[in-house]
């Protein structure tokens, strides 16, 4: 089987019924290596600058950020790189920014974070945004969203960085281009506001491993509740299907970023729903294309009542399976 996965690894990633899906890759430190495995790929989905941050011993200055940036957008200039602002706090910890919390995941994690401390946010913005002069691929992503008002504030604080950019460029002779500026979909408290939030942002991207955590109340890295974690709970996959929906009716576009995504039961499920972008780790990229050449998306959509009806995970499972082994 592998073989097989190997072998059709750059081939178009289309249904048997001709529906093309767009595949893109998760990145963190090793983007580069990341992106070789991605040649035939469409670009960078998530691009998790913490990852750098956490691997340093102080806060990168805005010139190394810029270096790090400037490299990954010139890698591919004519591929999205979907980058995420610095996502610290809950389970990812700084180590020269210590933060003690009873209860880190419902803390100061992400946009809350970044928000009250303006710096580092304008310094790691400004970096990005310098990055991609002359260039068009920038996408900006705002973790951990949970109000409007996060929203606001953060574009606000973009919009002062582009212009002092923009100045700098202009005297150089050179173009910058508006970054997309796109939300983190991971809060359920946004699956409510999606109408509104669709207003003031280009694009939605679901984080399926917060949302989980936080629709179940089930901490996503406690083993003693490790059995109640799981992204194919009904309801997370109603939120899902909902959220779908509602991005269709604003016409928002809309990837799927977390790790359901490079799953192939989830791969699927997401794909009867109508998702068309999913972003996954670059290891999971041939076998999420190969799953994608050899189903119909007519056939998957049949499935969706069934699936959103199931009475728990294990059922969910047990659909897409079956499914998955009569197709070979
Ligand atoms: C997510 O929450 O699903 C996600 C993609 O972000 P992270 O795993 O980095 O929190
Ligand atoms: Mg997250």
């Amino acid at each position: 089987l592998s073989q097989k996965i190997a072998s059709q690894a750059e081939a178009p990633s289309t249904t048997q019924d001709g529906c093309d899906m767009t595949l893109l890759v998760n990145a963190g430190l090793s983007a580069d290596l990341e992106m070789d495995n991605n040649k035939e790929g469409a670009g960078v989905g998530l691009y998790r600058t913490e990852i750098p941050f956490m691997l340093r011993e102080r806060f990168p200055s805005e010139q190394e950020q810029y270096e790090l940036y400037r490299a990954m957008l010139n890698a591919h200039p004519e591929k999205e790189m979907t980058m995420r602002t610095l996502d610290v706090g809950g389970d990812k910890p700084l180590s020269y920014f210590p933060i003690n919390e009873e209860n880190p995941f419902l803390g100061w994690r992400g946009i809350r974070l970044t928000l009250d401390h303006p710096d580092i946010f304008l310094v790691q913005v400004r970096a990005m945004l310098r990055a991609s002069i002359g260039l068009h691929n920038l996408h900006i992503l705002l973790p951990m969203i949970s109000t409007l008002n996060e929203i606001d504030d953060a574009k606000r604080l973009i919009k002062q960085a582009f212009h002092e950019v923009k100045e700098e460029a202009v005297q150089a002779n050179q173009e910058l281009f508006k970054p997309a500026i796109g939300v983190m979909l991971e809060v359920p408290a946004v699956i409510f506001q999606l109408e509104q939030i669709a207003e003031k942002v280009d694009f939605f991207s679901v984080g399926t491993n917060d949302l989980t955590q936080y629709l179940l109340a089930v901490d996503r890295n406690n083993s003693r509740v490790s059995s109640l974690y799981s992204s194919y709970h009904p309801s997370v996959l109603l939120a899902l299907n909902h959220i779908m929906k509602s991005a269709e009716v604003s016409g928002t576009p809309i990837t799927v970023c977390g790790e359901l995504a490079g799953e192939p039961t989830g791969a699927l499920i997401l794909m009867a729903m109508g998702y068309r972008k999913l972003s996954m780790n670059a290891h999971s990229l041939r076998k999420i294309n190969w799953v994608i050449r050899n189903v119909s998306v007519a056939e998957l959509e049949n499935l969706l009542a069934d699936i959103l009806g199931c009475c728990g995970p294990e059922n969910v499972k047990e659909i897409v399976d079956e499914y998955l082994e009569s197709k070979g």
